[in-house]
């Protein structure tokens, strides 16, 4: 009894642990249990459909929720993805966000957390975005837009090397440039690909590896030029 006594503690310590480690996860996770607004269905199948279309299929199948308010302290203008190792990714849709473009990007976040599992944490912030940025068509993060944010003067280029942590990518005041860039550089190399390559990149990354940046080098140069 003792030993079944002690063995339960364990487990309930590991589950504890898990979901502390996973703060931003479980604080999704209370807010979907507790939220009773739906997402439009019409939406949340269309951004699916824009995820088969990139991918070819999907593998994820997230959790939506969709909030007009503040929400247990989580305060989302558009919209934010949480992935956590064996779970489900919550889409947190905020008052801006329900469209087809925002929630089709979101979507792609999950898509690729659920395909890399573990891995994803060796997926460099400006290719994750870049990939979500292929099915979201917002006018900010066009070339065309990236072209201005390149004229503006004082402007620092952006490189990849710099943007594969989140605190950088999304750092105040650069983070348009850095989504628009992204978007390029991605666009580029997957024009150059063809459809299936993301899915070869995905499948081949492993902890042995480093990311293979190389084959980007060349639309980096390209987008920074536009
Ligand atoms: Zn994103």
């Amino acid at each position: 009894m003792r030993m079944i006594r002690r063995l339960f503690s364990v487990l309930l310590l590991i589950i504890v642990l898990f979901f502390a480690l996973n703060f931003s996860w479980t604080h999704a996770g209370v807010a979907w249990l507790m939220t009773k607004s739906q997402c439009p269905a019409k939406l949340v199948a269309l951004a699916k459909k824009d995820v088969a279309t990139l991918f070819g299929n999907t593998h994820s199948s997230p959790l939506w929720v969709c909030t007009t308010k503040p929400l247990l302290g989580l305060d989302i203008s558009h919209a934010t993805t949480r992935s956590a190792l064996f779970l489900p990714s919550i889409i947190v849709i905020g008052k801006k966000g329900p469209r087809r473009n925002v929630m089709a990007h979101e979507h792609v976040h999950a898509e690729l957390a659920a395909r890399t599992s573990a891995r994803y944490a060796l997926v460099p912030t400006w290719f994750d975005e870049g990939l979500a940025m292929q099915v979201d068509y917002r006018r900010l993060y066009t070339r065309k837009a990236l072209a201005r944010y390149l004229g503006r003067k004082g402007v620092q280029k952006p490189r990849l090397d710099d943007l594969a942590f989140s605190y950088r990518f999304y750092m105040r005041g650069k983070a348009r440039l850095h989504y628009a860039f992204a978007n390029c550089v991605v666009k580029y190399w997957l024009k150059s690909q063809g459809k299936t390559q993301p899915l070869k990149l995905i499948n081949n990354m492993n902890w042995h590896k480093p990311f293979p940046i190389e084959q980007f080098r060349k639309f980096e140069r390209k987008c920074l030029k536009i």
